[in-house]
């Protein structure tokens, strides 16, 4: 039996184990996967290999850790410095990143997005940056504070710390920050948070399982919004596609992964 992890410092409310262990059990894979508290992401690797896993997913806030803990990281992650996929080829700790082409999935069916405003400047927030930036997308990050800002600073894109913010009007605002996730905090102040609201089209928070603060204002004012479940779900697809080394169908892991999150 192959098996797999989330690591996370909260990691008790993760559906990725009832994702992929859907997919493994419906679709006959010998597999298992299981959650892992990580306080300390020093030791990601060192209990990697501890518990013998032959995959795994990396989330808040040991992305950027498990970037440097890899012995190769490859494609998108390589550009950005953060792994969300973890692989053990032969010993190796192989680093990925899913989560830009999971979210970009999951907004398909928001039309004609071109100016979008980032709140936060972590792992996910460079993450969908840059990808958007690719995409040839106009990018502002909004940050609480300064320091995270400066790997944002060397791109074309506009870098704001709450104090220094000038509002405009968006096609999307995402929430990128871990506010509300295990509290029930804004990305912002309240205010700033409502001037930004009344200038955009749509908005998306990358967490899910709840209706965070954030998203109670944007549904309040009537604004097309979504949670991150589907992201969860597109980047969860494409990890337990490298998990399970491509051999069960795209289509198979996608329907499976879906089924779980009506249980
Ligand atoms: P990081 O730890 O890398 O970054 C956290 C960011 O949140 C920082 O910019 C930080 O600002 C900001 N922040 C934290 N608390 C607050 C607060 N109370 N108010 C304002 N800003 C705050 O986190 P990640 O990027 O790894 O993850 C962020 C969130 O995304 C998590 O909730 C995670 O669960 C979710 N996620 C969901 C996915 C999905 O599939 N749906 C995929 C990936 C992530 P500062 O720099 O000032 O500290």
């Amino acid at each position: 039996m192959r098996l797999f992890s989330i690591f996370g410092n909260p990691v008790s409310h993760s559906r990725s184990p009832l994702m992929h262990n859907s997919v493994f059990y419906h679709l006959g894979y010998d597999g298992a996967y299981i959650r892992t508290h990580l306080e300390d992401g020093s030791k990601l690797k060192e209990v990697f290999f501890a518990q013998k896993l032959s995959g795994a997913n990396v989330t808040v806030p040991h992305k950027e850790v498990a970037f440097t803990l890899c012995d190769e990281v490859r494609g998108f992650a390589k550009e950005i410095g953060v792994v969300n996929t973890l692989i053990n080829e032969n010993g190796k700790l192989i680093g990925y990143n899913t989560d830009a082409d999971g979210f970009l999935y999951a907004i398909q069916e928001f039309q004609n997005i071109q100016n979008i405003l980032i709140l936060g400047a972590g792992g996910t927030a460079k993450a969908l940056a840059i990808k958007f930036l690719q995409e040839k997308k106009k990018v502002t990050i909004l940050n609480r504070s300064a320091k995270r800002l400066q790997y944002f600073q060397q791109f074309p894109m506009q870098c704001f710390t709450w104090e220094k913010y000038q509002n405009q009007s968006y096609d999307l605002v995402i929430n990128t920050t871990s506010a509300g996730l295990s509290d029930e905090a804004l990305p912002a102040p309240k205010e700033m948070i409502e001037n930004i609201l009344q200038n955009t089209k749509y908005v998306a928070d990358v967490i899910y399982g709840k209706l965070t603060p954030f998203l109670q204002l944007a549904k309040e004012k009537n604004i097309t919004f979504k949670d991150g479940a589907d992201m969860l779900l597109g980047q969860g697809v494409l990890a337990n596609e490298l998990f399970v080394q491509h051999t069960l169908k795209r289509e198979d892991i996608q329907r499976e992964m879906e089924k779980s999150f009506q249980l």
